[in-house]
């Protein structure tokens, strides 16, 4: 049986470390780029990884956000494409997982 109440409190810790890290990232994007070629070539190739990190961490706040409405709708647990019970140990890997094994190949 699930815990939900546990999984919440995960998901939640999960977010708000996300979104610390997400600030983080932004926060150490170059405002002002150098006026050495290459250097600004570097920096500019720094900012793109922050900028994906940043996309990905926002991604994953966004899947969060949607288990926790799940969780609060009480359909948490049901994939959302084909209705079956996402297996729990996938839950566990993955708690904010919409859909089952078989529907996520
Ligand atoms: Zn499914």
């Amino acid at each position: 049986m699930l815990d939900l109440q546990k999984t919440k409190e995960e998901l939640n810790t999960r977010m708000i470390l996300l979104q610390e890290r997400a600030d983080e990232m932004k926060g150490s994007l170059r405002s002002e780029h150098s006026q050495n070629f290459s250097e600004q070539a570097h920096e500019r190739e720094d900012d793109e990884v922050i900028e994906r990190l940043e996309a990905e961490a926002n991604a994953e706040i966004a899947s969060i956000k949607a288990a926790l409405v799940r969780i609060e709708e009480g359909n948490y647990g049901a994939c959302s494409n084909c209705g079956e019970d996402i297996q729990e140990k996938r839950l566990e890997i993955l708690p904010f997982t919409s859909r089952c094994i078989d529907c996520a190949q």
